[in-house]
């Protein structure tokens, strides 16, 4: 958690300006915490005293992500997720429930993994991993080989 002072900082850090759109935006993101699409992101902004346009969210959003100080998780189709950055890991999603959770990465740094043969310069390796989460097991109670 941060003041936004502190967020500020942060965001001049990563040598960017701190604009009241970034500003906003990941002060949203710190808040909700987790894992938040842009239209989670406006939805909460929206409530705010000085709301943004959906497209200031949008390239908010870009902007941090591409400074580092996001990570866009993708959660598979239609699902680009935000969340401010710690270390570089990966995310597993529940077939049943949708639960987006965080796997570490044993690297810890992007790129983790490359690609057999010569593709080219490869920067960033996103991992889903795909199946049921521990509380869907639970729930079902079955799956006992
Ligand atoms: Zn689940
Ligand atoms: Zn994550």
């Amino acid at each position: 958690m941060g003041s936004t002072a502190a967020l500020s900082e942060r965001i001049r850090e990563a040598g960017l300006r701190a604009t009241r759109p970034r500003l906003a935006v990941y002060s949203a993101l710190e808040s909700l915490g987790g894992h938040r699409s842009a239209d989670e992101v406006y939805d909460h902004i929206v409530l705010e005293d000085e709301p943004l346009s959906r497209a200031s969210v949008y390239n908010a959003l870009a902007a941090l992500t591409s400074a580092g100080l996001v990570l866009n998780a993708d959660a598979g189709p239609g699902r680009a997720l935000y969340e401010t950055a710690t270390a570089w890991h990966h995310h597993a999603v529940c077939r049943l429930c949708g639960e987006v959770s965080d796997v570490d990465c044993s690297v810890g740094s992007k790129p983790c993994l490359s690609p057999g043969g010569e593709w080219g310069q490869i920067d960033e390796a996103q991992i889903i991993f795909r199946g049921v989460c521990t509380a869907c097991l639970g729930r079902t109670g079955s799956v006992h080989h």
